[in-house]
């Protein structure tokens, strides 16, 4: 069987870990280990922080043009390899990929290009009156720690070291230990497109190992992150300390609200689905919780059900695949927990709820049925807490004001979706509801200029545009008198 070894990238060249201990990588459709990545630890992440910090002044000094050019270098190269990285990236994640090649791949190319470009169109401020000018000077931090999950592993890899070199900074990085291969595909990119030693580092290993090294060492100025709430709790708390900059995305449980009124054409309840199983339901971004207006809930139902029930699940490598499988086994074992759980809670399981064996080379691998549950309460378990599965409750309302207490009625607070034709009311309801993000008639359609994030325990700080450039850099205000 292959068995491909992964190593770290620091200052420039790739590293096995000093432990020489390795962690086990799966490829989820089969159940199977197929590669292993370094198991590092803190003496590595100090090896890596060190190469940054040597690069960090030369790096910050380069016009903002020649750093976007190392940027556009590095897209070029995923891009001249879309195919083979969409495969690289299902092996590693289970998704399809038809999925990796149209989403993860394509967007992970479009994060390095949109921070390149917007580097060098980011205005300064000044703020003149009669006394003095005062300029806003917008400085790169230093050496900046990412951190980021398995769901969309380059995809939210990128998201994070674009703007942070972009802006000037260098970079000591971990990818999730779950799915570590296009991260270590970047280290090899990085390497042949000449990006300056030390400028990006990526060090492979466990979060409580590796991350939390990275989050604790003085010399890193600031740390974004996405991945669970749990974590970016450990993080604020360990930042805090010395207080470093942070930016968390975590999890959801977001609701797609229909309104009666709503166009319920193909296309849009292509749409409704989609935001519920896209990525096996394991984006941070799908609507888990499904509510319906009462007076077309029965119509939709049969229209829905129709349409999750066409939904293949299927090897990954299949053309015609709309799920794959589940990231790992714990991940599989939580999210047939959950299902069983929700029935406990008196939920009725509508389609679904077990776990798909599409055999062959497939026949040990993390597949779950597209589910949908109704019957349960708005204050369970299941429709409190994150699934991050393909996994969706039905939920009837009755009016405006039930379905905002409905939605606001969890501790998350990422996206929603509103499906409505009645403008007015979209934007009451957008207005009324505690989420970082709002989508009226779409789902995860992304400008990458606009701020991304959610508010309670979904989000601190927000992503994207001109935020992520803030982020990334520190103001510092220079008065000058006339
Ligand atoms: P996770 O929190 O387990 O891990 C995320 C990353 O943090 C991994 O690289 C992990 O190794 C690292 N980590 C773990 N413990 C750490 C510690 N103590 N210190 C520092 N780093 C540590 O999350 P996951 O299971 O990989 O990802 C799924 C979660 O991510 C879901 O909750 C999902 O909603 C969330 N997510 C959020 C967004 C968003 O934009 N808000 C996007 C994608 C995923």
């Amino acid at each position: 069987m292959e068995n491909l070894t992964l190593a770290n990238l620091v200052d420039g060249e790739l590293r096995e870990p000093g432990t020489g201990a390795y962690l086990d990588v799966f490829e989820p459709a089969a159940g199977k280990v197929y590669a292993r990545c370094p198991d590092s630890d803190a003496d590595d992440v100090e090896a890596a922080v060190a190469a940054a910090g040597r690069a960090a002044p030369a790096w910050a000094a380069l016009p903002a043009g020649e750093r976007a050019k190392h940027l556009h270098r590095l897209a070029d190269a995923i891009e001249a390899r879309l195919d083979e990285l969409a495969r690289e990236e299902s092996r590693d994640s289970g998704k399809p990929v038809k999925l990796a090649r149209s989403v993860d791949i394509p967007r992970a190319v479009a994060n390095l290009r949109f921070f390149a470009e917007a580097i060098t169109q980011w205005p300064g401020e000044s703020h003149v009156d009669a006394r003095a000018i005062n300029i806003t000077l917008r400085q790169p931090l230093g050496v900046v720690g990412c951190i980021s999950p398995w769901n969309l592993p380059l995809y939210l890899f990128t998201w994070k070291i674009a703007p942070a070199l972009a802006a000037g900074n260098t970079v000591v990085a971990k990818p999730s230990e779950i799915t570590p291969f296009t991260a270590f595909r970047l280290s090899e990119f990085a390497i042949e497109c000449g990006l300056p030693p030390g400028v990006l580092n990526i060090v492979h290993g466990l979060g409580p190992k590796v991350g939390q090294a990275i989050v604790e060492h003085p010399k890193v100025k600031a740390v974004s992150f996405t991945g669970s709430t749990r974590t970016g709790a450990f993080i604020a708390e360990a930042a805090a300390k010395q207080f470093k900059k942070v930016s968390l995305e975590m999890g959801g449980k977001n609701p797609a609200i229909v309104f009666a009124d709503t166009d319920l054409n193909d296309a849009n309840l292509d749409t409704i689905v989609r935001s519920g199983f896209s990525n096996q339901g394991e984006i941070c971004l799908c609507g888990s919780r499904l509510l319906v207006e009462r007076s077309i809930h029965d119509d939709f139902k049969r229209r829905y059900l129709e349409k999750v029930n066409a939904l293949r699940v299927s090897d990954p490598n299949d053309a015609t695949s709309d799920l794959g499988a589940l990231v790992s086994k714990p991940h599989f074992e939580k999210v047939m927990g959950c299902i069983e759980r929700a029935r406990q809670e008196g939920g009725k399981v509508l389609t679904g709820g077990n776990a798909v064996n599409p055999g062959g080379r497939c026949a040990d691998g993390w597949f779950v049925a597209p589910t949908v549950i109704e019957g349960l309460s708005q204050d369970c378990a299941t429709n409190r807490e994150e699934i991050f599965g393909p996994v969706v409750t039905l939920i009837p309302f009755d009016s405006e004001d039930e379905a905002i207490a409905i939605a606001n009625g969890t501790d998350y607070g990422l996206a929603a979706s509103l499906w409505t034709r009645d403008l007015a009311r979209a934007h009451r309801v957008a207005e009324r509801i505690d989420f970082g993000i709002v989508w009226v008639n779409c789902w995860m359609l992304r400008d990458l200029r606009t701020p991304f994030g959610g508010v309670k325990h979904s989000g601190m700080g927000r992503e994207g545009g001109a935020d992520a450039l803030r982020f990334f850099t520190e103001p510092k205000n220079v008065c000058i008198a006339r």
